[in-house]
């Protein structure tokens, strides 16, 4: 076993824990809410034979994340 050996494993041991970071990170802090898009205000508007009109609309603070842009 020579240096240059031990030190390919300690690199792929860095580039491992780098993507398990990261992969920890998107899932809890950096994930941004898909209605507002970090934003917390939406402007939503389509068709909708359900609802009075015959319309959806949603507009201003977002409900998902009351406003602050994330979850
Ligand atoms: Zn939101």
């Amino acid at each position: 076993m020579d240096s240059s050996f031990i030190f390919i494993i300690f690199m792929g041991i860095a580039v491992i824990i780098f993507f398990v970071v990261s992969g920890r990170t998107n899932s809890k802090g950096r994930n941004v809410c898909n209605r507002c898009s970090g934003t917390g205000e939406i402007n939503e508007r389509w068709p909708d034979p359900d609802k009075a009109g015959g319309w959806h609309r949603a507009e201003g603070t977002c409900p998902k994340c009351k406003g602050k842009g994330r979850f």
